[in-house]
């Protein structure tokens, strides 16, 4: 005799896990032995570097590191963030009262629409996006409203096109420049207009910047916070795990107004117990840098994006060089549908590729590629792909 395990309400309105297909597929061919080459994950494939390691090492020496850590986080940590957005965006943060440290900005991003969302509330979500916006507004009981992303639009939402009364459920607004999966970015007039639309419709801005430091030919992406009175409408989510390949140890940071940050952490002291405090000095050290860190690591991505959408492109696959993250947007050949496309290129060129209808069905039509190979390997997918098209 058992029980009946009856899921709650909240978990069975998640979207399907699309995902599933591949995944087995994936599986079977690795089991088998074949040469896979894995370009669906978003993952750094180098290691988290050496100065940073370093620091941990110090750090968890140290017993001070083993008691459990404030739910504030370390004052030297939001200190290191304030002198890190001051130093790369100009942006001027109080660490005592406008940066809270997050177990990674996934974390935050979930958990927020608890502090903000009642039953029946709106969330503007862009669509294709990261999961976590859309599901943590549905486990907070709210209503995902869809911004598509268009190509024609350079994957910018059209603010204009929301109706009034979904904007007056509306309480608060995602958005992801550089994108996650389009690889778009925005200028920072794109951040004055949110900014002016969120004071006039009293909804709340969240801006998911993990990505702003994988940038190419020069381009530097800016902060929503850089725009003038975005600190009075909005918080920015900034995450340790791709600039500096510490997607293991999880670590981010909220930043930008004061009364957001407070309610985030309220929700919060009452769910973690915050972030090992070494992984916080960890963190200290990646901020602060070494000298060349980044230009080497966008160095990288760079060549990979090069050597794989100049190949593409050579086979006859137009795609286009995205300006920053290390995801490659590429819309599927001959009109096919993204599931398809990511399984022939599975089945048949033993390269793993994401659907982008994963991400929302406004991706259907496009697979993603994330960078996170060598170029060699790159080389090898490129020839691969030729075969099959
Ligand atoms: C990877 C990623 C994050 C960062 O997640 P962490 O929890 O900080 O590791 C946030 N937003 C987007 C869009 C991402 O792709």
């Amino acid at each position: 005799m058992g029980i009946k395990i009856d899921l709650s309400e909240r978990l069975k309105k998640l979207p399907p896990y699309l995902f599933v297909e591949i995944d087995s597929q994936k599986k079977r061919a690795l089991d088998e032995g074949r040469d896979i080459i894995d370009l669906g994950v978003g993952d750094p494939d180098t290691p988290t570097p050496d100065f940073i390691m370093k620091a941990m090492a110090k750090a968890i020496k140290d017993p001070s590191t083993h008691v459990y850590p404030s739910n504030k986080g370390l004052r030297e940590f939001r200190e290191g963030v304030a002198v890190w957005y001051r130093e790369r965006f100009g942006v001027s943060l109080d660490p005592e009262t406008e940066i809270l440290p997050l177990i990674g900005s996934k974390e935050g991003i979930a958990h927020m629409p608890l502090a903000f969302i009642n039953p029946g509330d709106v969330a503007l979500i862009p669509n294709p996006a990261y999961p976590p916006y859309r599901n943590g507004t549905i486990f907070a009981g709210g209503e995902p409203y869809d911004m598509p992303l268009k190509a024609e639009n350079n994957f910018l939402p059209d603010l204009g096109s929301i109706d009034d009364t979904t904007l007056n459920r509306a309480r608060i607004l995602f958005l992801n420049y550089p994108n996650n999966p389009t690889g778009a970015v925005c200028d920072r007039r794109f951040y004055q207009e949110v900014t002016a639309f969120a004071i006039k419709n009293n909804i709340i801005v969240l801006s998911d910047a993990a990505y702003t430091e994988l940038s190419y030919d020069g381009y530097m992406p800016p902060s929503f916070l850089e725009a003038e009175g975005a600190k009075a409408v909005g918080v920015e989510f900034h995450s340790l795990s791709k600039t500096y390949n510490m997607t293991g140890w999880r670590i981010g940071m909220a930043c930008g107004n004061k009364d957001i940050i407070s309610a985030l952490a309220k929700v919060k002291s009452n769910i973690d117990s915050g972030i090992f405090n070494a992984v916080q000095h960890a963190g200290i050290a990646a901020l602060k840098g070494k000298k060349g860190y980044m230009d080497g690591i966008n160095k990288m991505y760079q060549e990979r994006r090069d050597v794989l959408i100049d190949g593409l492109n050579s086979i006859g696959w137009k795609v286009e060089k995205p300006k920053a993250t290390f995801y490659v947007w590429a819309r599927n050949l001959d009109g096919q549908d993204s599931i398809s496309m990511a399984r022939l290129l599975l089945e048949k060129a033993d390269i793993v590729a994401t659907p982008g209808v994963g991400f929302g069905e406004h991706g259907e039509g496009y697979v993603r590629m994330a960078l996170t190979v060598p170029k060699k390997r790159m080389k090898e997918a490129i020839k691969r792909i030729k075969r099959i098209i």
